[in-house]
């Protein structure tokens, strides 16, 4: 196998070809019993499938899952973008504790590589949950602004018409969202900075937009390309690596979950022993890698 197409651990990034990505955490580990994700879940399930997990991703005492909320930092071809935008701080998100009025190190983080918040060419969302739009904006004089003020932020039509009922006001749905589309995506909107694209939009730059719908009704998924290598972008199509043992499970966090297994099994198949590099939305690092099939099962091929 190619080496570059390894995620490396020690410094949280892989190489594209001539881009790199780099994982950018908000929250590295936020414990979740099993059953609130997957209503499929039983102990006796998890207590055989340990073996296939590991301290990061899984309480061998408690059975809880632990999920990663991180941002993907992409740059290719003089252009600096994110993925992703986790919970953000200061947001009230009274249903979450962990995620409420936080004060989390995220810019603090992209400064540490190097990157300023006026370096951000285009921010960019896979669905418009309140774990992946939350450091869209900030806190400023008790207003909500946009936190990169020299980007254009790329939101799926489709996405953001779902959440918006088209008058100005919120649909019920909104409450799902704990609030963050008021909070995070209409204070861009306001500002000028979004771009409202269709799913299968392409930005040029080796960056590619895919319908993938079924965890939210205009979720994407987001292509790398540069040269002959390529990554994917594939935000909560995959939320923990027990899916790959259990892909047709339905999940609660899904707006049409049979929908969301097809979505998944789809992506699955197509990228099983390819060299495609698999980068969901909610992995640890140590579980960002190539895909194989094994006896007809998923398998991560973390390192060949
Ligand atoms: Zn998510």
């Amino acid at each position: 196998m190619d080496k570059s197409l390894n995620w490396n651990i020690e410094t949280d990034t892989c190489q594209i070809g001539t881009a790199d990505i780099t994982r950018v955490v908000d929250l590295d580990r936020q414990a979740f019993a099993p059953r609130i994700i997957f209503p499929e879940a039983t102990d006796e399930i998890f207590q055989k499938h340990s073996a296939n997990l590991h301290d990061q991703n899984f309480d061998r005492n408690t059975l809880d899952l632990f999920l990663s909320f991180h941002a993907y930092l992409l740059r290719i071809k003089n252009k600096t973008i994110l993925v992703d935008m986790c919970v953000g701080n200061d947001k009230s998100r009274i249903e979450r504790p962990v995620w409420h009025k936080r004060k989390g190190p995220f810019i603090k983080n992209l400064n540490n590589i190097g990157i300023k918040t006026t370096d951000i060419d285009y921010v960019m969302c896979t669905h418009l949950h309140a774990d992946h739009v939350g450091w869209n904006t900030q806190l400023l004089d008790g207003r909500w602004v946009p936190t990169f003020p020299n980007a254009e932020y790329i939101f799926s039509k489709k996405e953001y018409n779902h959440w918006e009922n088209g008058d100005g006001r919120y649909s019920e749905k909104e409450k799902l969202l704990h609030g963050s589309f008021y909070d995070s995506v209409m204070p861009v909107i306001k500002s000028g900075q979004a771009r409202l694209v269709p799913s299968n939009f392409n930005l040029g730059v080796g960056v590619q937009l895919e319908p993938a719908y079924g965890h939210t009704p205009g979720n994407i998924i987001i292509h790398i390309e540069d040269g002959q290598e390529h990554a994917l972008l594939c935000g909560d199509t995959l939320h923990h690596p027990i899916q790959l043992d259990y892909p047709g499970w339905k999940t609660n966090f899904c707006s049409d979950p049979e929908q969301a297994i097809i979505t998944r099994i789809n992506l699955l198949e197509e990228y099983a022993d390819t060299k495609t590099l698999i980068l969901p939305a909610h992995f640890h690092s140590k579980d960002l890698g190539l895909i194989s099939k094994v006896d007809g099962q998923y398998i991560l091929r973390v390192k060949d």
